[in-house]
């Protein structure tokens, strides 16, 4: 029987999430830089795939690669080609290189891809993320192309925001003519914006619509199906429920164990390629491993 991750909460490890850069090619207003700090280095290739190795043979069943952006990594292709076989290789990307890549990314083994795109209005869109109005449809070229590479199910990722919450219907229709699963997600409002849009609202009126709506095992989302399109709603704040059915572990992008994506002071450092030895620091991780939001949560608690 293979080794696996379980924590003292009962949850075990099977997905693993890694930043492979903090560079990024938009300024999302609301970014939280997978909530990593400002790291010194970047990840080197040959650590990502011992992690990988490490991860798969504990038990880990997907892997996610992030960012910063990780289409702006030259080397992603050859480093998703060195991936364990048996593992889900997926990926989340804000899209605007996606076009040009998305063959090379298939051919090298990657499954699937989420793409961020907030807005389906290029005023919005750039309002959001910084870029040029015209960058918007970069990210749409970069989900045919990926259609067209079979990266499916595409997930599209949408932070619910003031700024962009009256176009979830439109965004519900799009996904629903492209094939995509609507990804929305509620703002982890680290920096105190105050730019959250109604996700509450929004749920109810998608339980209200929903020809059926199933819980996932992970973070116990809720996915709603309406009419042929599929809507996932990821809702962390202050949420037990989440917490307490969190599969995943992170590495950072300067090669750091992080069990938690709201906090930054129980990381641990990899500093080695040696799988034997990545299995004992994913191991210790795991043991670092508890729930951020608790029946008795205490707010005082800030991400150091
Ligand atoms: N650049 C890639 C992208 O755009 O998908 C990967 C990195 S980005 C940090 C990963 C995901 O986190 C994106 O879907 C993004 O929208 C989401 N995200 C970033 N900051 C967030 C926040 N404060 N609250 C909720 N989600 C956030």
């Amino acid at each position: 029987m293979p080794m696996t991750m379980v924590d003292s909460f009962g949850r075990m490890v099977t997905g693993l999430r890694i930043a492979l850069t903090h560079r990024c090619n938009l300024k999302c207003i609301y970014c939280h830089h997978e909530g990593e700090l400002e790291p010194e280095r970047e990840i080197p290739a040959e650590m990502v795939a011992s992690i990988a190795k490490a991860a798969a043979d504990l038990g880990v069943r997907s892997l996610k690669f992030t960012g910063g952006e990780p289409l702006l990594r030259k080397d992603l292709a050859d480093l998703i080609s060195q991936m364990p076989d048996g593992l889900e290789v997926s990926l989340t990307t804000n899209g605007i290189l996606l076009a040009r890549q998305a063959h090379d990314l298939a051919d090298a083994g990657l499954d699937r891809v989420n793409v961020s795109l907030d807005s389906l209005r290029p005023e919005t869109y750039s309002a959001i993320t910084g870029c040029k109005e015209g960058d918007m449809q970069k990210v749409l070229a970069g989900i045919k192309a990926s259609n067209d590479e079979g990266l499916a199910p595409i997930k599209m990722n949408v932070v619910v925001l003031k700024k962009n919450e009256a176009e979830v219907p439109e965004m519900i229709e799009f996904c629903r003519q492209k094939g995509l699963i609507l990804q929305l997600i509620e703002l982890l409002d680290l920096k105190g914006l105050g730019i959250s849009g109604d996700i509450d609202g929004i749920e109810r009126k998608l339980q209200a619509m929903a020809d059926s709506v199933k819980t996932r095992e992970m973070h116990r989302r809720k996915k709603y199906f309406l009419d042929g399109a599929e809507v996932e709603v990821v809702r962390p704040m202050d949420n037990t429920e989440f917490c307490a059915n969190c599969t995943r572990l992170r590495v950072t992008s300067d090669g750091k164990i992080k069990p938690c994506l709201l906090r930054n002071d129980n990381l641990i450092e990899i500093a080695t390629c040696d799988c034997e030895k990545i299995k004992d620091l994913l191991l210790a991780a795991n043991a670092r491993r508890e729930p951020y939001f608790t029946a008795k949560f205490d707010s005082s608690r800030n991400q150091s």
